[in-house]
């Protein structure tokens, strides 16, 4: 539910109001407009429907409006349009189309650090690159775990890139927080609920991947799940998902980034490549990205695609993601947005 305020509302009013939501049972989540301000009243349901009348006679308040969807922080209902998220100095869900770029997994520091300094030239802004891995097979590269997150921050020292990797596991979360700007749910743990708990109690931001299987609206009550535990800074992240094609990994769902941007304030991103699979493809799923009004893209780049540690075969060498890149700026700036 929200409770749109009266203009005019005094401070004590707003403070009486807070206190009435509380002693319901629920958290209030205010935001100040320039002339009206509303406050978000986020609980168990049976609370929430048990408040409703009396909200609606509190002093000061103008009326009290249920959310009709069941996520509520991170539906636009709560009374917010477009959330920017800002880390460093990068935002992501501005004007600026953020690009996120780095190897499928961490392999060595020389590695890491090469692919860092090649795509910050190139034009990104944020390093990836997993050092817990979500492998199918047990018997495949797991990832470096401490020790590739301790060559991410080497990476991040040189060049400054911000950098964001991989969590799977709530025991490695303060321990993936020391190294990480940015905490990434992957697309096997947007479900895992434990999980998304934990993460919405740091003061990182996060992406969080669709599901392989995953609805729309499933995807947005993960998100949810991280927003009602504190932590609102959730960037959505489309990364295909599986259908009957098999020229293709997944099947990236372009249709997605409208459809959460109409239902949703969040930045949605997008990764061409694990929805693709396939190198060949991934600079026009880009395009289409941006076209369709994406806030970033994440790419896997990699010197020697043949060479990597996992998903080799949809990687981008330097050169074709640089060349990508620049045709990305062009599709942004016919839709009013920059790289
Ligand atoms: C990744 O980004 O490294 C990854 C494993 O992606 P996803 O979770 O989308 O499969
Ligand atoms: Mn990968």
């Amino acid at each position: 539910m929200i409770l749109i305020l009266k203009k005019g509302v005094t401070e004590d009013q707003v403070e009486y109001v807070l206190k009435k939501i509380e002693q319901a049972g629920l958290k209030p989540h205010i935001s100040k407009g320039a002339d009206v301000t509303v406050i978000g009243c986020i609980g168990h349901e049976d609370a929430v429907k048990a408040f409703f009348e009396e909200a609606q006679a509190l002093a000061g308040v103008d009326k009290a409006i249920r959310i009709s969807k069941p996520y509520k922080l991170a539906s636009k209902e709560i009374g917010k349009e477009k959330s920017i998220i800002k880390i460093g100095n990068v935002e992501i869900g501005g004007d600026k189309i953020a690009i996120i770029a780095g190897p499928c997994a961490v392999e060595t520091l020389e590695n890491i650090t090469d692919i860092a300094e090649n795509v910050k030239d190139a034009g990104a802004v944020i390093l990836r690159g997993g050092a817990f891995k979500p492998r199918t097979s047990p018997y495949t590269f797991q990832g470096l775990g401490e020790e590739g997150l301790k060559f991410l921050g080497e990476a991040r020292k040189r060049t400054g890139l911000l950098v964001v990797t991989e969590v799977m596991d709530p025991r490695d979360l303060d321990l993936v927080c020391r190294y990480a700007d940015i905490i990434q749910v992957g697309a096997r743990n947007m479900q895992n609920f434990r999980l998304l708990q934990e993460v919405g109690m740091v003061k990182k931001p996060v992406i969080l991947k669709r599901g392989l299987c995953s609805t729309i609206q499933e995807f947005l009550m993960s998100a949810e799940y991280i927003m009602s535990n504190g932590n609102e800074s959730v960037i959505l992240c489309e990364r295909g998902i599986r259908t009957y094609e098999t020229s293709t990994r997944n099947t990236l769902d372009l249709s997605a980034i409208p459809v959460l941007k109409r239902l949703s304030h969040l930045p949605v991103i997008v990764d061409p490549s694990h929805a693709a699979g396939v190198w060949y493809y991934i600079e026009s799923l880009s395009l289409a990205a941006i076209a369709a009004g994406a806030d970033g893209l994440m790419i896997e780049v990699h010197p020697m695609p043949e060479k990597a540690y996992s998903d080799g075969a949809q990687s981008l060498k330097y050169d074709t993601f640089s060349k990508l890149i620049g045709k990305a700026k062009l599709v942004a700036n016919a839709v009013n947005r920059n790289i």
